[in-house]
Protein backbone atom coordinates (compact mmCIF):
# COMPACT_ATOMS: atom_id res chain seq x y z
CA UNK A 1 0.00 0.00 0.00
CA UNK A 2 1.23 3.32 -0.77
CA UNK A 3 1.74 5.40 1.88
CA UNK A 4 1.53 9.32 2.39
CA UNK A 5 5.21 9.23 3.08
CA UNK A 6 5.78 7.82 -0.07
CA UNK A 7 3.91 10.20 -1.87
CA UNK A 8 5.27 12.87 -0.18
CA UNK A 9 9.07 12.22 -1.42
CA UNK A 10 7.67 11.78 -4.79
CA UNK A 11 5.64 14.96 -4.64
CA UNK A 12 9.41 16.42 -3.78
CA UNK A 13 11.07 15.48 -6.62
CA UNK A 14 8.13 15.93 -8.79
CA UNK A 15 6.60 19.03 -7.69
CA UNK A 16 7.65 22.76 -7.40
CA UNK A 17 7.79 23.81 -3.58
CA UNK A 18 6.06 26.88 -4.43
CA UNK A 19 2.95 25.22 -3.98
CA UNK A 20 2.79 24.37 -0.80
CA UNK A 21 -0.10 22.15 1.19
CA UNK A 22 -0.88 22.65 4.58
CA UNK A 23 -0.96 18.68 5.77
CA UNK A 24 0.95 15.70 4.30
CA UNK A 25 -2.93 13.76 4.30
CA UNK A 26 -2.77 12.62 0.99
CA UNK A 27 -6.36 12.27 0.14
CA UNK A 28 -8.45 9.20 -1.14
CA UNK A 29 -11.89 9.87 -1.06
CA UNK A 30 -14.11 12.24 0.81
CA UNK A 31 -17.89 12.40 1.87
CA UNK A 32 -19.78 15.44 3.68
CA UNK A 33 -17.30 16.62 6.50
CA UNK A 34 -15.32 13.22 6.36
CA UNK A 35 -12.24 12.83 4.37
CA UNK A 36 -9.90 9.38 4.36
CA UNK A 37 -6.21 9.15 3.14
CA UNK A 38 -4.57 6.82 1.51
CA UNK A 39 -3.45 4.91 4.47
CA UNK A 40 -7.26 4.34 5.64
CA UNK A 41 -7.06 7.02 8.56
CA UNK A 42 -9.83 8.86 8.83
CA UNK A 43 -10.19 12.75 9.33
CA UNK A 44 -12.76 14.95 10.47
CA UNK A 45 -12.40 18.30 7.72
CA UNK A 46 -12.99 21.56 9.62
CA UNK A 47 -11.26 23.37 6.26
CA UNK A 48 -13.39 21.89 3.63
CA UNK A 49 -10.76 22.64 1.13
CA UNK A 50 -10.40 26.08 1.82
CA UNK A 51 -14.51 27.19 1.88
CA UNK A 52 -15.52 25.34 -1.05
CA UNK A 53 -17.40 22.21 0.24
CA UNK A 54 -19.89 24.42 2.06
CA UNK A 55 -22.48 22.08 1.52
CA UNK A 56 -19.93 18.93 1.96
CA UNK A 57 -18.12 16.31 0.00
CA UNK A 58 -19.73 14.91 -3.12
CA UNK A 59 -23.50 15.97 -1.88
CA UNK A 60 -25.74 13.66 -3.40
CA UNK A 61 -27.19 16.25 -5.50
CA UNK A 62 -24.82 17.89 -7.03
CA UNK A 63 -23.04 14.62 -7.53
CA UNK A 64 -26.27 13.84 -9.26
CA UNK A 65 -26.44 17.00 -11.26
CA UNK A 66 -22.63 16.55 -12.52
CA UNK A 67 -23.31 12.94 -13.72
CA UNK A 68 -26.90 13.92 -15.61
CA UNK A 69 -24.83 17.15 -17.36
CA UNK A 70 -22.09 14.62 -18.43
CA UNK A 71 -24.49 12.57 -20.23
CA UNK A 72 -25.52 15.57 -22.47
CA UNK A 73 -21.74 17.12 -22.80
CA UNK A 74 -19.14 18.43 -20.66
CA UNK A 75 -17.48 20.73 -22.42
CA UNK A 76 -18.22 23.15 -26.03
CA UNK A 77 -16.83 26.22 -24.38
CA UNK A 78 -19.51 29.07 -24.20
CA UNK A 79 -17.42 30.82 -26.93
CA UNK A 80 -18.23 28.28 -29.47
CA UNK A 81 -21.72 26.69 -28.73
CA UNK A 82 -23.16 28.42 -25.57
CA UNK A 83 -25.58 26.59 -23.25
CA UNK A 84 -28.51 26.65 -20.78
CA UNK A 85 -26.89 25.44 -17.38
CA UNK A 86 -24.72 28.83 -17.70
CA UNK A 87 -27.79 31.24 -19.04
CA UNK A 88 -29.60 29.32 -15.70
CA UNK A 89 -27.07 29.68 -13.69
CA UNK A 90 -26.90 33.56 -13.96
CA UNK A 91 -30.02 34.17 -13.85
CA UNK A 92 -30.80 33.08 -10.59
CA UNK A 93 -27.31 34.91 -9.52
CA UNK A 94 -28.92 37.92 -10.54
CA UNK A 95 -32.02 37.12 -8.37
CA UNK A 96 -30.02 36.96 -5.62
CA UNK A 97 -27.21 39.19 -6.20
CA UNK A 98 -26.60 41.44 -2.77
CA UNK A 99 -27.93 44.78 -4.43
CA UNK A 100 -30.96 46.50 -5.87
CA UNK A 101 -31.50 46.83 -9.91
CA UNK A 102 -30.81 44.38 -12.81
CA UNK A 103 -27.94 42.12 -12.64
CA UNK A 104 -25.86 40.35 -15.06
CA UNK A 105 -23.44 37.64 -13.80
CA UNK A 106 -20.29 36.41 -15.82
CA UNK A 107 -18.20 33.10 -15.03
CA UNK A 108 -14.75 31.68 -15.57
CA UNK A 109 -12.48 29.20 -13.21
CA UNK A 110 -10.96 30.69 -10.62
CA UNK A 111 -11.00 33.15 -7.69
CA UNK A 112 -8.45 35.10 -9.03
CA UNK A 113 -10.03 35.51 -12.86
CA UNK A 114 -12.85 36.70 -10.77
CA UNK A 115 -11.14 39.12 -9.13
CA UNK A 116 -8.84 40.49 -12.56
CA UNK A 117 -12.32 40.33 -14.33
CA UNK A 118 -13.78 42.63 -11.83
CA UNK A 119 -10.80 44.72 -12.09
CA UNK A 120 -10.94 44.55 -15.87
CA UNK A 121 -14.94 45.56 -16.03
CA UNK A 122 -14.84 48.55 -13.46
CA UNK A 123 -11.95 49.97 -15.59
CA UNK A 124 -14.09 49.59 -18.73
CA UNK A 125 -17.10 50.78 -17.18
CA UNK A 126 -15.37 53.76 -15.57
CA UNK A 127 -12.50 53.91 -17.79
CA UNK A 128 -10.39 55.17 -15.38
CA UNK A 129 -6.95 52.78 -13.88
CA UNK A 130 -6.37 52.54 -10.30
CA UNK A 131 -7.27 50.17 -7.95
CA UNK A 132 -7.41 50.10 -4.25
CA UNK A 133 -7.23 47.42 -1.55
CA UNK A 134 -5.99 46.59 1.70
CA UNK A 135 -3.60 45.71 3.48
CA UNK A 136 -3.46 41.55 4.50
CA UNK A 137 -6.27 41.19 1.70
CA UNK A 138 -6.24 38.46 -0.60
CA UNK A 139 -7.40 38.42 -3.89
CA UNK A 140 -5.71 35.62 -5.56
CA UNK A 141 -2.32 34.57 -6.76
CA UNK A 142 -2.38 35.66 -10.72
CA UNK A 143 0.09 38.76 -11.50
CA UNK A 144 -2.90 41.42 -11.59
CA UNK A 145 -4.80 39.40 -8.14
CA UNK A 146 -0.96 38.81 -6.46
CA UNK A 147 -0.77 42.94 -7.10
CA UNK A 148 -4.05 43.48 -5.15
CA UNK A 149 -3.15 40.93 -2.51
CA UNK A 150 -1.96 42.50 0.55
CA UNK A 151 0.94 40.63 1.78
CA UNK A 152 4.55 40.76 0.19
CA UNK A 153 5.63 37.57 1.52
CA UNK A 154 4.91 34.59 -0.14
CA UNK A 155 2.63 36.49 -2.73
CA UNK A 156 4.91 39.12 -4.23
CA UNK A 157 8.70 38.65 -3.60
CA UNK A 158 10.33 37.83 -6.64
CA UNK A 159 7.53 38.42 -8.62
CA UNK A 160 7.84 41.89 -9.61
CA UNK A 161 7.46 43.99 -11.92
CA UNK A 162 3.91 44.38 -10.32
CA UNK A 163 1.02 46.09 -12.28
CA UNK A 164 0.86 49.42 -12.08
CA UNK A 165 -1.56 51.27 -10.54
CA UNK A 166 -2.79 49.33 -7.64
CA UNK A 167 -2.94 50.98 -4.24
CA UNK A 168 -3.47 49.54 -0.38
CA UNK A 169 -4.65 50.81 2.70
CA UNK A 170 -4.70 49.52 6.26
CA UNK A 171 -7.78 47.20 7.10
CA UNK A 172 -9.14 48.29 10.31
CA UNK A 173 -8.38 45.11 12.46
CA UNK A 174 -8.20 47.00 15.40
CA UNK A 175 -4.66 46.09 15.75
CA UNK A 176 -1.18 48.29 15.83
CA UNK A 177 -3.73 51.43 15.72
CA UNK A 178 -5.05 49.80 12.60
CA UNK A 179 -8.63 52.07 13.45
CA UNK A 180 -10.97 52.63 11.45
CA UNK A 181 -10.22 56.23 11.48
CA UNK A 182 -6.76 55.41 10.42
CA UNK A 183 -7.48 53.45 6.99
CA UNK A 184 -9.51 56.89 6.14
CA UNK A 185 -7.33 58.66 7.07
CA UNK A 186 -4.55 56.69 5.04
CA UNK A 187 -7.38 56.96 1.96
CA UNK A 188 -7.01 60.81 1.83
CA UNK A 189 -3.07 60.60 2.37
CA UNK A 190 -3.34 58.44 -0.63
CA UNK A 191 -5.88 60.68 -2.76
CA UNK A 192 -3.47 63.35 -1.74
CA UNK A 193 -0.27 61.68 -2.52
CA UNK A 194 -0.48 59.69 -4.64
CA UNK A 195 -3.74 59.30 -6.94
CA UNK A 196 -6.62 61.36 -7.49
CA UNK A 197 -10.20 60.13 -6.46
CA UNK A 198 -11.61 60.67 -10.32
CA UNK A 199 -8.62 58.32 -11.04
CA UNK A 200 -9.59 55.50 -9.08
CA UNK A 201 -11.74 52.58 -11.09
CA UNK A 202 -12.52 50.42 -8.15
CA UNK A 203 -11.75 49.96 -4.27
CA UNK A 204 -11.90 45.91 -3.57
CA UNK A 205 -11.83 44.69 -0.86
CA UNK A 206 -13.53 41.17 1.63
CA UNK A 207 -16.49 42.09 3.53
CA UNK A 208 -14.42 39.63 6.16
CA UNK A 209 -10.67 38.93 5.35
CA UNK A 210 -10.14 35.06 4.59
CA UNK A 211 -6.11 34.25 4.13
CA UNK A 212 -5.45 37.67 6.32
CA UNK A 213 -6.94 36.52 9.47
CA UNK A 214 -10.56 36.62 9.46
CA UNK A 215 -11.11 39.86 10.43
CA UNK A 216 -14.76 41.20 9.75
CA UNK A 217 -14.97 44.68 7.36
CA UNK A 218 -17.54 46.83 10.14
CA UNK A 219 -20.77 48.29 9.08
CA UNK A 220 -19.37 51.67 9.47
CA UNK A 221 -15.96 50.76 7.19
CA UNK A 222 -18.52 49.56 4.57
CA UNK A 223 -20.88 52.61 4.96
CA UNK A 224 -17.31 55.14 4.43
CA UNK A 225 -16.34 53.32 1.10
CA UNK A 226 -19.91 53.39 -0.19
CA UNK A 227 -20.27 57.20 0.40
CA UNK A 228 -16.48 58.00 -0.64
CA UNK A 229 -17.47 55.25 -4.01
CA UNK A 230 -20.31 57.73 -4.70
CA UNK A 231 -18.56 60.94 -4.29
CA UNK A 232 -16.30 60.16 -6.53
CA UNK A 233 -17.84 57.60 -8.90
CA UNK A 234 -15.58 54.81 -7.54
CA UNK A 235 -17.07 51.77 -8.08
CA UNK A 236 -17.27 49.01 -4.84
CA UNK A 237 -15.82 45.45 -5.34
CA UNK A 238 -16.94 42.67 -2.42
CA UNK A 239 -14.77 39.84 -3.14
CA UNK A 240 -16.86 37.69 -1.04
CA UNK A 241 -15.02 34.39 -2.81
CA UNK A 242 -14.35 32.52 0.72
CA UNK A 243 -17.39 34.65 2.76
CA UNK A 244 -19.86 33.79 -0.40
CA UNK A 245 -22.90 31.16 -0.15
CA UNK A 246 -24.26 30.91 3.41
CA UNK A 247 -20.84 30.93 5.32
CA UNK A 248 -21.75 33.46 6.76
CA UNK A 249 -24.83 33.44 8.08
CA UNK A 250 -26.43 35.38 5.16
CA UNK A 251 -26.15 33.98 1.40
CA UNK A 252 -23.35 37.12 1.06
CA UNK A 253 -21.54 38.42 3.77
CA UNK A 254 -21.56 42.09 2.30
CA UNK A 255 -25.36 41.41 3.57
CA UNK A 256 -24.45 42.52 7.11
CA UNK A 257 -23.12 45.46 6.31
CA UNK A 258 -26.40 47.04 5.03
CA UNK A 259 -23.98 48.24 1.81
CA UNK A 260 -24.63 47.55 -1.56
CA UNK A 261 -21.61 46.94 -3.93
CA UNK A 262 -21.69 47.21 -7.56
CA UNK A 263 -19.29 44.18 -8.03
CA UNK A 264 -19.30 41.00 -6.35
CA UNK A 265 -16.66 37.94 -7.12
CA UNK A 266 -17.87 34.82 -6.33
CA UNK A 267 -15.74 31.18 -6.59
CA UNK A 268 -15.36 28.53 -4.53
CA UNK A 269 -18.57 27.32 -2.78
CA UNK A 270 -20.68 28.24 -5.39
CA UNK A 271 -19.39 24.99 -7.44
CA UNK A 272 -19.20 22.71 -4.57
CA UNK A 273 -16.23 21.50 -5.46
CA UNK A 274 -16.32 21.61 -9.41
CA UNK A 275 -14.12 25.08 -10.02
CA UNK A 276 -16.54 27.78 -10.93
CA UNK A 277 -15.95 31.40 -9.77
CA UNK A 278 -18.08 34.56 -11.23
CA UNK A 279 -18.70 37.89 -11.15
CA UNK A 280 -21.68 39.21 -10.49
CA UNK A 281 -22.89 43.01 -11.27
CA UNK A 282 -25.17 45.71 -12.15
CA UNK A 283 -26.03 45.20 -15.38
CA UNK A 284 -24.58 48.45 -16.93
CA UNK A 285 -21.49 48.06 -15.38
CA UNK A 286 -21.57 44.38 -16.66
CA UNK A 287 -22.13 45.51 -20.36
CA UNK A 288 -19.21 47.98 -20.33
CA UNK A 289 -16.62 45.39 -22.12
CA UNK A 290 -16.68 45.07 -25.86
CA UNK A 291 -18.02 41.66 -27.10
CA UNK A 292 -14.47 38.95 -26.82
CA UNK A 293 -13.19 41.00 -24.26
CA UNK A 294 -13.66 38.78 -21.26
CA UNK A 295 -14.03 35.18 -21.16
CA UNK A 296 -12.12 32.17 -21.01
CA UNK A 297 -12.02 28.53 -22.81
CA UNK A 298 -13.15 26.70 -19.55
CA UNK A 299 -15.06 29.54 -18.02
CA UNK A 300 -18.25 28.27 -16.72
CA UNK A 301 -17.83 24.86 -17.34
CA UNK A 302 -21.17 22.94 -18.03
CA UNK A 303 -20.45 20.74 -15.57
CA UNK A 304 -19.40 23.59 -12.56
CA UNK A 305 -22.73 25.48 -13.84
CA UNK A 306 -24.80 22.33 -13.26
CA UNK A 307 -23.39 21.73 -9.90
CA UNK A 308 -23.54 25.20 -8.87
CA UNK A 309 -27.09 25.39 -9.65
CA UNK A 310 -27.43 22.14 -7.39
CA UNK A 311 -25.71 23.82 -4.80
CA UNK A 312 -28.61 26.91 -4.85
CA UNK A 313 -30.87 24.22 -4.25
CA UNK A 314 -28.98 22.28 -1.33
CA UNK A 315 -28.53 25.66 0.64
CA UNK A 316 -32.43 26.75 0.03
CA UNK A 317 -33.55 23.00 1.08
CA UNK A 318 -31.58 22.47 3.52
CA UNK A 319 -31.80 25.66 5.15
CA UNK A 320 -27.87 26.42 5.38
CA UNK A 321 -28.05 30.03 5.74
CA UNK A 322 -29.47 29.61 9.71
CA UNK A 323 -27.84 26.18 9.79
CA UNK A 324 -24.42 28.60 9.58
CA UNK A 325 -26.01 30.68 12.36
CA UNK A 326 -26.28 27.80 15.09
CA UNK A 327 -22.79 25.69 13.97
CA UNK A 328 -20.98 29.28 14.50
CA UNK A 329 -22.88 30.01 17.81
CA UNK A 330 -22.31 25.93 18.93
CA UNK A 331 -18.44 26.65 17.76
CA UNK A 332 -17.84 30.23 19.42
CA UNK A 333 -19.35 29.03 22.79
CA UNK A 334 -16.96 25.72 22.54
CA UNK A 335 -13.82 27.97 22.09
CA UNK A 336 -14.74 30.81 24.53
CA UNK A 337 -15.45 27.82 27.39
CA UNK A 338 -11.86 25.71 26.07
CA UNK A 339 -10.24 29.34 26.36
CA UNK A 340 -10.82 29.90 29.73
CA UNK A 341 -9.31 26.47 30.95
CA UNK A 342 -5.92 25.85 32.73
CA UNK A 343 -3.63 24.55 30.38
CA UNK A 344 -5.00 25.22 27.53
CA UNK A 345 -3.32 27.74 24.52
CA UNK A 346 -3.53 31.30 24.97
CA UNK A 347 -7.05 32.67 22.78
CA UNK A 348 -8.13 35.74 22.04
CA UNK A 349 -10.41 37.77 19.83
CA UNK A 350 -12.77 34.69 18.41
CA UNK A 351 -14.87 36.62 15.60
CA UNK A 352 -16.44 36.15 12.42
CA UNK A 353 -19.74 36.00 11.38
CA UNK A 354 -22.00 32.69 10.95
CA UNK A 355 -19.91 29.36 10.43
CA UNK A 356 -16.38 31.71 9.12
CA UNK A 357 -15.22 32.00 13.11
CA UNK A 358 -11.69 32.43 13.59
CA UNK A 359 -9.37 33.39 16.74
CA UNK A 360 -6.01 34.24 17.47
CA UNK A 361 -3.32 31.95 19.61
CA UNK A 362 -1.13 34.29 21.36
CA UNK A 363 2.28 33.78 23.11
CA UNK A 364 2.49 34.09 27.03
CA UNK A 365 3.25 38.15 26.61
CA UNK A 366 -0.11 38.02 24.79
CA UNK A 367 1.49 38.90 20.93
CA UNK A 368 0.22 36.63 18.03
CA UNK A 369 2.11 33.15 18.27
CA UNK A 370 2.59 31.83 14.66
CA UNK A 371 4.58 28.66 15.75
CA UNK A 372 1.77 27.64 18.43
CA UNK A 373 -0.81 28.28 15.96
CA UNK A 374 0.95 26.05 13.58
CA UNK A 375 1.55 23.31 16.80
CA UNK A 376 -2.61 23.47 17.14
CA UNK A 377 -3.18 22.67 13.85
CA UNK A 378 -0.35 19.84 14.20
CA UNK A 379 -2.24 18.24 17.09
CA UNK A 380 -5.24 18.47 15.82
CA UNK A 381 -4.45 16.56 12.74
CA UNK A 382 -2.75 14.16 15.42
CA UNK A 383 -6.00 13.57 16.93
CA UNK A 384 -8.22 13.33 13.29
CA UNK A 385 -9.01 16.74 12.72
CA UNK A 386 -8.29 18.86 9.29
CA UNK A 387 -7.60 22.84 10.54
CA UNK A 388 -6.32 25.49 8.91
CA UNK A 389 -4.25 28.59 10.33
CA UNK A 390 -4.76 32.60 8.65
CA UNK A 391 -3.79 35.75 9.30
CA UNK A 392 -0.66 37.82 8.06
CA UNK A 393 1.93 35.86 11.05
CA UNK A 394 -0.46 32.44 10.35
CA UNK A 395 -1.53 33.20 13.93
CA UNK A 396 -5.16 33.12 13.82
CA UNK A 397 -7.01 29.67 13.28
CA UNK A 398 -10.18 29.35 11.29
CA UNK A 399 -12.80 27.05 11.08
CA UNK A 400 -14.50 26.81 7.76
CA UNK A 401 -16.06 22.96 8.03
CA UNK A 402 -18.99 22.04 5.98
CA UNK A 403 -22.15 23.52 6.30
CA UNK A 404 -24.11 20.25 6.24
CA UNK A 405 -21.46 18.25 8.76
CA UNK A 406 -23.57 16.16 10.61
CA UNK A 407 -24.01 16.75 14.85
CA UNK A 408 -22.05 13.73 16.24
CA UNK A 409 -19.41 14.94 13.07
CA UNK A 410 -19.41 18.11 14.62
CA UNK A 411 -18.97 17.50 18.16
CA UNK A 412 -15.99 15.03 17.66
CA UNK A 413 -14.37 16.95 15.34
CA UNK A 414 -14.84 20.26 18.74
CA UNK A 415 -13.52 17.59 20.93
CA UNK A 416 -10.66 16.62 18.78
CA UNK A 417 -10.69 20.81 18.61
CA UNK A 418 -10.03 20.75 22.24
CA UNK A 419 -7.51 18.52 22.63
CA UNK A 420 -5.66 20.61 20.28
CA UNK A 421 -5.91 23.68 21.93
CA UNK A 422 -5.64 22.06 25.40
CA UNK A 423 -3.28 19.26 25.37
CA UNK A 424 -2.47 18.50 28.88
CA UNK A 425 -6.52 18.29 29.56
CA UNK A 426 -6.92 14.43 29.78
CA UNK A 427 -10.64 14.35 30.12
CA UNK A 428 -11.35 15.84 27.43
CA UNK A 429 -8.91 13.42 25.49
CA UNK A 430 -10.49 10.60 26.76
CA UNK A 431 -13.60 11.72 25.62
CA UNK A 432 -12.78 12.68 22.35
CA UNK A 433 -11.05 8.49 22.27
CA UNK A 434 -14.75 7.64 23.82
CA UNK A 435 -16.48 9.32 21.05
CA UNK A 436 -14.89 8.35 17.84
CA UNK A 437 -14.85 4.28 19.05
CA UNK A 438 -18.81 5.14 19.56
CA UNK A 439 -19.03 6.31 15.83
CA UNK A 440 -16.62 3.76 14.14
N1 LIG B 1 -10.28 36.07 -3.17
C1 LIG B 1 -10.43 35.56 -1.93
C2 LIG B 1 -11.15 36.36 -0.90
C3 LIG B 1 -9.93 34.29 -1.63
O1 LIG B 1 -10.06 33.78 -0.40
C4 LIG B 1 -9.26 33.56 -2.64
C5 LIG B 1 -8.71 32.16 -2.38
N2 LIG B 1 -8.33 31.87 -1.10
C6 LIG B 1 -9.13 34.13 -3.91
C7 LIG B 1 -9.67 35.39 -4.14
C8 LIG B 1 -8.45 33.41 -5.02
O2 LIG B 1 -9.16 32.30 -5.43
P1 LIG B 1 -8.44 31.14 -6.27
O3 LIG B 1 -7.45 30.50 -5.37
O4 LIG B 1 -9.58 30.25 -6.68
O5 LIG B 1 -7.81 31.80 -7.44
Amino acid sequence: MATNADFAARRARAVPRGVGSATAVYAERALNAELWDIEGRRYIDFAAGIAVVNTGHRHPKVMAAVAKQSERFTHTAWQVAPYDVYVELAERLNEVAPFKGDAKTIFFTTGAEATENAVKIARAATRRSAVIAFTGGFHGRTLLASAMTGKVLPYKRGFGPMPSEIYHIPFPTGRDGNTLEASLKALNYLFAADVEPERVAAIILEPIQGEGGFHVASPELMKALREICDTHGILLIADEVQTGFARTGKLFAVEHSGVEPDLVTVAKALGGGFPISGVIGRAEIMDACEPGGLGGTYAGSPLACAAALAVLDVIKEENLVARAETLGQRLRSRVEAIAGKAGAVRIANVRGKGFMVGFDILDADGKPDGAEAKAVCARALEAGLILLTCGTQGEAIRVLAPLTIEDAIFEEGLNALERALNPKAPASAAETLKQSSELA
